[in-house]
């Protein structure tokens, strides 16, 4: 891109959800935001105190799941102790006036992801990583199955505390809910309205123009370049079947995005072939973005076609997807009353570094 001394200020607009966008602003001090620290990691194998540490397992609730077994598991589901939606709910939510109330209804469980307490999954063997995504799978299936009630199960990672983790040792979660949430509603409904339009998924869409697409724009007074697009300019790491992908415009400075190549609209239908290069696109994703950001603090969470009715006429236009954010900047109340998040560096250099990195 063409990065004036000034640096670029231009507002992008996400193009699976035209309702967000960013504002790309890399000018010197026009920097809004706190940066949030590296955490100082907990790197320890095993912490005896730990609830999630081998050897502790009478100190979680019972195990729901473990991967490859319950005796020997490397990776172990358990309910969690302060579940956000319980199964236990009478459904007698109140609704008065203005005030609608959906009842709190679903489940909340850990996955507690390595025995190692303190591994991240850059240092994880692709084999355990399969495994962790492969309970994920099975998870889902199975509490999709068990309850029509369950609208949605949402899969999700938080790393560090900025990013909201509470317990060190490394864990996702997987929380079942009556609701498809909002950010899920919105890729659902605008990726249909695209497919309708175009008769084209626009996830396959824009992997394709990431892939192929190549564009120098000129200044039509001045003929200077104003912006030069690159074959894979955005493009991270590609697998055989799963690419992952710096987007154009996201909430987040250094969000990346794991996509399947082919098409599938529901993480369900991930095969056991298909694990392998999955787990090796994130582990090298996240080796990168750690040899670039240190001592990231970061969420990912996992995006999938939800089982309700409503969405099922969404199974062309749509495509699974995991979204990596690393939380290195506290939202400011610019960002959060104008819902404008602010990327002080620019997607395009981001993933230059990235790529830059040597595994
Ligand atoms: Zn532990
Ligand atoms: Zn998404």
């Amino acid at each position: 891109m063409a990065d004036s001394k000034d640096g670029v200020r231009e507002i992008r607009i996400n193009p699976i959800v035209p309702s967000e966008s960013v504002l790309v602003s890399t000018a010197r001090g026009l920097r809004p935001r706190k940066e949030e620290a590296p955490v100082e990691r907990d790197s320890r194998e095993h912490v005896e105190k730990c609830p999630f540490c081998v050897g502790n397992e009478e100190m979680t609730p019972p195990t729901v799941a473990a991967w490859p077994t319950p005796t020997d598991w490397q990776v172990r589901v358990v309910e969690n102790l302060f579940p956000v939606l319980s199964p236990q709910q009478d459904g007698n939510a109140l609704n008065f006036g203005l005030q609608k109330v959906i009842d709190g209804y679903g489940r909340h469980e850990v996955v507690i992801d390595h025995r190692n307490h303190g591994i991240r999954i850059s240092d994880m063997e692709i084999s355990h990583i399969e495994g962790i995504f492969s309970v994920f799978r099975d998870r889902m299936q199975e509490i999709y199955a068990s309850d029509t009630r369950i609208k949605y199960v949402l899969v999700f990672k938080n790393f560090g505390a900025a990013a909201g983790a509470s317990i060190a040792h490394t864990h996702s979660q997987i929380v079942a809910m009556p609701v498809v949430p909002e950010n899920v509603v919105n890729e659902l409904t605008y990726t249909r309205q695209y497919y309708a339009k175009y008769q084209q998924n626009i996830f396959h869409t824009l992997v394709d123009e990431a892939l192929t697409f190549e564009a120098t724009i000129y200044d039509r007074e001045s003929g200077e370049v104003r912006r030069k697009i690159d074959v894979g300019q955005y493009i991270i790491e590609r697998g055989e079947y799963f690419i992952a992908i710096k987007p154009f415009a996201s909430r987040f400075e250094w969000e990346v995005q794991i996509l399947p190549l082919m098409h599938q609209a529901d993480f369900l239908d991930i095969k056991d072939e298909h694990l392998k290069d999955f787990a090796t696109v994130l582990k090298h994703t996240m080796q990168r973005l750690n040899a670039v950001l240190g001592g990231m603090q970061y969420n990912f969470f996992l995006h999938s076609l939800p089982h309700s009715v409503e969405w099922q006429d969404c199974g062309a236009s749509y495509v699974w997807h995991l979204e990596i954010c690393p939380r290195t900047s506290i939202p400011t109340g610019f960002e959060l009353g104008s819902g404008l998040f602010v990327s002080t560096i620019s997607p395009e250099d981001a993933a230059e570094r990235l790529r830059a990195v040597k595994l």
